[in-house]
């Protein structure tokens, strides 16, 4: 079919109209509102007009298409989408998928692409030992760290119950429940449901006045559910918490955890990325303790997604949990290892060039800098906004800011209140920003997320901050 693959010289004009069209877009993205005004009527009319039974110009729907990235959504790559860590693209990593959906490699068995397998085990060796999990560490990239968070779970239940994998959780004779803060990421209330433990099996040990675990709770509620017959099987703890960057006592929870035999997972889903940086690292003091690890190089490390990483401490766990055997797999495998024995995903994307290619071109210490430069223009937003009269109750933590208003009126809802106030920011498009709680106290969030983000842009922030609260709160 000539659709699907055009001639040399119309692939040519194509890959050129993409690449121009990217390369535009990157170089004026900066000049764009963060948040452009639409409506969503427009938008289905647009997709209306598809209706897919005549064929058409190639050109043009590229063309088409890449308006509509530009028109129809947040501008995550912007420097001033101070958001949910979705940041500006790694160019080299922009390559990589471009490469990977052109060769098209499967990842999902050695055999099949030893060069796609062998980098990625190369990049999860490479992790592994600068989160110091020991000899025997492997691991395995995920789609992000949702599936790494499951993953971690499911390795779990198997660790504890090895009856697990053949008999599920009915051949169990008391209920599994398992641990993380109130403050952990709701990617665990998904994954309660997804293993079929339900939501009641997950208990939310409240946080401290640093609105991190509390330790002494976590280890009372352990105690109370093993005399009230459950089956504790997992803690997790968080290394970089979603609402504000924290990063929860990683030796004292190992401690709980190893006290009482049960896994350990680290979710550093955002906070991981500081690995990199010899400044940063000693911020993740204690999660060389951990059983498994989430980290999603998509955050921190900027590059595309999706790329999360499933880390453990003995490989055999995965095998255990994910081991299949089928006819129809070339048994090939140099090492018993292969993904899709050790891993939930079967057909599996090469996910792990994105990382190696932005990795080796700007090398480690440069990548460590740049997070470090991140956190500082955070520390500087704090700096600021303290300026202007707003009171930070974080601490600025891993380039996370949330910050409060002292002064508010008497009559005001908080929660009310800011969200106008956020929502005023993204209104004017100047910058993206959001609010959520902290501990049960609504906060207005803005976190660093781009490397593009410089002092003029946390300035453009403070002052649409300073006009909105003027105009919503008088
Ligand atoms: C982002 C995040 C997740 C979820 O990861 P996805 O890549 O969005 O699936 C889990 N935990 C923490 C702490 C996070 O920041």
């Amino acid at each position: 079919m000539p659709s699907l693959l055009p001639d040399h010289r119309t692939r040519g004009t194509l890959l050129h109209q993409a690449a121009n069209t990217i390369n535009a877009y990157l170089e004026h993205l900066a000049e764009w509102p963060v948040v452009p005004q639409f409506n969503n009527a427009e938008l289905r009319r647009f997709l209306e007009a598809f209706e897919f039974e005549t064929p058409q110009d190639n050109r043009q729907i590229l063309a088409k298409v890449c308006q509509a990235m530009e028109r129809w959504g947040i501008h995550t790559a912007h420097p001033r989408c101070f958001g949910l860590f979705n940041p500006t693209p790694a160019f080299p990593g922009v390559l990589a998928d471009l490469l990977v959906a052109g060769y098209n490699p499967q990842a999902g068995a050695w055999h099949q692409n030893p060069f796609a397998v062998e980098t990625e085990r190369h990049l999860i060796r490479y992790f592994a030992k600068r989160f110091a999990l020991g000899e025997n560490a492997y691991g395995h990239f995920t789609s992000g760290g949702s599936e790494a968070n499951t993953t971690g779970t499911l390795v779990a239940l198997t660790r504890r119950f090895p009856d697990f994998p053949q008999h599920g959780l009915r051949g169990l004779k008391a209920q599994p429940v398992f641990y993380g803060s109130a403050e952990f990421h709701h990617s665990f209330d998904k994954i309660a449901r997804q293993c079929g433990l339900g939501r009641s099996a997950l208990r939310q040990i409240p946080v401290t006045d640093a609105d991190v675990m509390d330790v002494d709770a976590l280890a009372a509620r352990i105690r109370q559910d093993r005399q009230a017959g459950f089956a504790p099987f997992m803690v997790v703890a968080t290394a970089g918490t979603t609402n504000a960057g924290l990063v929860e006592p990683l030796t004292e929870i190992a401690a709980v955890a190893a006290q009482e035999g049960l896994h350990y997972h680290v979710d550093a889903a955002w906070g991981g990325g500081v690995i990199l940086s010899d400044a940063l690292r000693p911020l993740l003091a204690g999660i060389e303790a951990a059983d498994s690890i989430t980290f999603d190089p998509h955050k921190l490390l900027s590059v595309p997604m999706g790329a999360g990483m499933f880390l453990c401490r003995q490989h055999r766990w995965l095998g255990d949990t994910f081991g299949v055997d089928t006819d129809y797999v070339p048994d090939s495998d140099i090492d018993g290892l292969d993904n899709y024995r050790q891993s939930l995903q079967f057909s599996r994307r090469f996910i792990g060039l994105k990382l190696f290619m932005s990795l080796a071109v700007a090398g480690r210490e440069a990548y460590g800098r740049q997070i470090e430069r991140q956190f500082e223009q955070a520390q500087k937003l704090a700096e600021k906004l303290r300026t202007e009269g707003w009171h930070v109750v974080n601490g600025a933590s891993m380039g996370v800011v949330c910050c409060v208003l002292p002064d508010l009126p008497e009559n005001a809802d908080p929660g009310t209140a800011y969200e106008a106030i956020a929502s005023a920011v993204r209104q004017s498009g100047e910058a993206w920003i959001s609010t959520t709680r902290l501990g049960g106290r609504p906060v207005i969030r803005a976190c660093v997320t781009s490397y593009l983000c410089r002092e003029n842009d946390l300035d453009v922030l403070v002052n649409a901050l300073s006009r909105a609260r003027r105009e919503t709160l008088g």
